[in-house]
């Protein structure tokens, strides 16, 4: 298993007589390289982000197990954690803020040198061919180039590290309809065609629906749901119970239900799949 939580419980701080305040209580989790999507929903302050740091030791725990590429690590380890932390890419929420070096070449190839790897320049461009950024830009300031570019560079350099695993904080808040779908896109690429396990924080039921394969829903710290998007969206009581919405496709297809009155399975997630659906139930020519 890559990344694997058992029975872990975190606080920020552990008064010396008092129960201290926890953050996450009682989580178990397994996370495999076995080309996993996974969405992390919850309301603010459920925990989300605290527990994405755990997984690559950005915070320890001190109660519970967190084991990442088979090592412990725990407050009290004394781990090699650069290792970690190159396997394990965390992306924060605007990562533009991470951008610094006066070329976008530069910028992208701080992290593999920070890593001792060799041949930053290479890994740097390798990163930038998969972010779809042209060898034009490489020279230039990352300064100069649009919103949409510029956190694909940031991304770039997390990706010339080559993580096996990746983790965005709320990706899409900030971008505009196309930077958002070419996102997407590019994430769904590192996934499938790259083998790239990717986890996300997101309150975004169209990042759910298009991308992610199975969801994990915090609420106060606990794990409350762990399974395939399919299994969460049709289970009308659990999405009502965690207080989400529901992606726009199922809503669109719901109406046609009704307002049709015909036989549909309405739980699609592409448009292609809402196509396909509504061609199986009405036919072709209707
Ligand atoms: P989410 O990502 O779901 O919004 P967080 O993991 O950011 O949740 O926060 C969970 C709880 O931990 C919140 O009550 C938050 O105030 C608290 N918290 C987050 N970071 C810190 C910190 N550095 N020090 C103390 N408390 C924190």
């Amino acid at each position: 298993m890559a990344i694997s939580l058992s029975n872990v419980s975190f606080a920020y701080h552990y008064p010396k007589k008092n129960t201290p305040k926890y953050v996450l209580k009682d989580v178990s989790l397994d996370i495999s390289l076995n080309n996993e999507f996974i969405t992390i929903l919850g309301h603010t302050g459920s925990g989300k982000s605290t527990l994405v740091q755990l997984f690559n030791a950005l915070l320890q725990s001190n109660e519970g197990n967190v084991e990442v590429f088979g090592k412990q690590i725990s407050k009290n380890k004394k781990n090699k954690l650069k290792e970690i932390r190159k396997r394990v890419g965390l992306v924060f929420q605007f990562p533009e803020y991470q951008v610094f070096e006066e070329t976008i070449i530069k910028d992208v190839m701080f992290g593999p040198k920070n890593f001792g790897l060799d041949n930053p320049k290479e890994l740097a461009e390798d990163a930038l061919e998969k972010v779809g950024i042209s060898k034009e830009l490489y020279e230039e300031s990352p300064f100069m180039i649009s919103g949409g570019q510029l956190r694909r560079v940031a991304i770039a350099g997390i990706l010339a590290s080559n993580p096996d695993i990746l983790i965005f904080d709320e990706p899409t808040v900030g971008l505009d309809p196309l930077g958002k779908k070419e996102l997407l896109k590019m994430l769904k690429v590192l996934n499938e065609e790259y083998n790239k396990t990717i986890i996300i924080i997101t309150h975004d039921m169209e990042v759910v629906a298009q991308v992610s394969k199975r969801v994990i829903v915090l609420s106060k710290g606990n794990i409350v749901f762990d399974d395939s998007k399919e299994n969460l969206f049709s289970n009308e009581e659990l999405v009502n119970k965690f207080g989400l919405d529901y992606p726009n496709s199922i809503k669109i297809m719901k109406q046609l239900k009704e307002r049709l009155n015909i036989d549909l399975d309405i739980y699609q997630y592409s448009i292609d799949d809402c196509y396909n659906e509504l061609v199986r139930s009405v036919g072709h020519n209707e």
